[in-house]
């Protein structure tokens, strides 16, 4: 039998070690490159592969409550070395999985180096994979060394790997309260693919803005850490609280601005400020909050956020943030098995392709690496279907986001897994006796129904794929 060339996995963290996990388990040779500690990051402190840089946790457990618990369950199934070790290394934390970090990090590093398939160079791949390596992921994540993602912006251009993200919240539209709330563009202009009517507006009178700019001002924010504070991106997209503070009309005049906007729930009063939400995925389940990139503390942006009229009830699916971050546009630059359209042979996982945690990234590490397998082997890859979490979070970076032509930060940013990502249900589940469910029992219904969903598709998906999954 002909010898199988090794596809090569650029960056240990939590995407690239996933990634060659599931091409070793595959069949196939792999050769895990990772810089440290030949050169390292501002953030990572050891050598070792998949190291947490910040929080120990993998966020919550609940496969039927929560997305993310979904997520971990459907890596589990499919065999996930990152969850396998997170499970094994688990500390107490109520319901969410956290883990002990440095026997987590050498539990994946010791199974790796351990894999007769797998070989592990220490050493920084500083510009583009030679032709001669063919299939490669590129997993090197939010710190990717600068040489490497020089080399990566000369390929996709200039305004297509970001330095930083620029994170406004983004909100499930059920959840915006559309009696005090109204769809209209700004002087009802259709623009390209626009309708005239494609922005939710949350009107505030004076007072309500006046105590909304005093609000922001004396939140409680989240600092820079020294690395990023030098990354020169501040006066391309201002957080909303600094904007505050710059003047006590700056806002009304730039992203709260309430002009060619009429409040059709009352057309004789002119709102004094306007908060401006745009669709953010072609299902419309989400909304994100136009130009409210914010270093806010989560609870703060909560609380302050649910004082702006229409948004009193709002549920989050992310909150704001600004962070020192490497990523593609992705939705423009990769093909739907993450592919480059530009040089096929390249594909990307992780942080880099605009998901936003430990465990996405290391789910879309693990999808990476079972797509790049399955073409070495010569074998079909069934899509994922888009009701799985895996598949709602790969469908979101290759094409789900929908762009806006805004001025301002990029329209894609990173992004957690969420339910707003997956399809709304065909039909709400009902009480037993045939009632339309309300309140939290509708929630708590709604998120079994979905997740029961995702679970009946993987499972038939990994059927059809005939793909190896968890023994244990
Ligand atoms: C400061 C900071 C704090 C964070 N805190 C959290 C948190 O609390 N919770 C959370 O869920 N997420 C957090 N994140 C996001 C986190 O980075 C990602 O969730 C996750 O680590 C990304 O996984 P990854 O595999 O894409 O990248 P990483 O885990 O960063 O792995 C990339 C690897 O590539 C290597 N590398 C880079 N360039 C090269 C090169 N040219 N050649 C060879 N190797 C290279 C790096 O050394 C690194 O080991 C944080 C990110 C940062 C930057």
């Amino acid at each position: 039998m002909a010898q199988i060339e090794p596809i090569h996995v650029i960056g240990g963290g939590l995407a690239g070690s996933e990634a060659a996990w599931q091409i070793a388990e595959s069949g196939v040779p792999v050769v895990l490159h990772e810089m440290r500690p030949v050169r390292g990051t501002d953030a990572h402190k050891t050598d070792g592969l998949a190291e947490l840089v910040c929080s120990n946790s993998f966020r919550a457990d609940d496969a039927e409550a929560n997305a993310v618990g979904l997520l971990h369950q459907e890596m589990r199934s499919l065999g996930s070395l990152i969850m396998r070790m997170g499970d094994r290394h688990q500390v107490p934390a109520g319901g969410a999985l956290a883990v002990d970090r440095d026997g987590f990090s050498a539990a994946v590093t010791t199974a790796l180096e351990a894999h007769p398939l797998v070989t592990i160079a220490r050493e920084e791949i500083a510009g583009l994979p030679p032709d001669d390596w063919g299939s490669t992921i590129v997993a090197t994540g939010p710190l990717t060394s600068p040489a490497l993602a020089d080399a990566i912006r000369s390929l996709t251009g200039e305004r297509e790997l970001a330095f930083f993200d620029a994170i406004a919240p983004i909100v499930y539209r059920e959840s915006i309260d559309m009696n005090v709330a109204w769809f209209q563009s700004r002087y009802d202009k259709a623009g390209p693919g626009g309708t005239g009517a494609d922005y939710i507006n949350c009107p505030l009178d004076r007072e309500q803005y006046e105590t909304f700019v005093d609000a922001l001002v004396t939140g409680d924010k989240t600092s820079f850490k020294d690395w990023e504070a030098s990354t020169p991106y501040f006066d391309g997209c201002l957080p909303i609280e600094v904007m505050a503070e710059r003047g006590r009309e700056t806002l009304r005049h730039g992203p709260m601005k309430p002009f060619g906007l009429t409040d059709p729930h009352r057309p004789e009063q002119k709102p004094y400020a306007v908060v401006q939400l745009r669709q953010d995925n072609a299902l419309g389940t989400l909304f994100n909050m136009v130009g409210f990139q914010t270093k806010l503390k989560y609870a703060e942006q909560t609380r302050i956020f649910r004082t702006i009229p229409g948004l009193e009830q709002a549920e989050f699916a992310r909150l704001g943030g600004l962070h020192r971050n490497t990523y593609l546009n992705s939705p423009k630059l990769l093909d739907a098995s993450l592919r480059l359209k530009a040089v096929p042979r390249l594909r990307f996982a992780g942080q880099i392709t605009g998901c936003e945690g430990y465990v996405e990234s290391a789910a879309v590490g693990l999808i990476a690496g079972r797509f790049a397998a399955a073409e070495r082997l010569g074998r079909q890859v069934h899509p994922l279907p888009l009701t799985t979490a895996l598949g709602a979070l790969l469908n979101h970076m290759t094409g789900g986001h929908i762009e806006a032509g805004d001025e301002g930060p990029r329209s894609f940013q990173p992004m957690n897994v969420n339910f707003g990502l997956f399809p709304p249900l065909e039909r709400m589940p009902n009480t037993e006796d045939g009632k339309r469910l309300r309140g939290a029992a509708k929630a708590i219904a709604k998120k079994k129904a979905l997740t029961d969903r995702a679970r009946a598709d993987l499972a038939t998906w990994v059927g059809a794929s005939q793909l190896p999954v968890a023994a244990e």
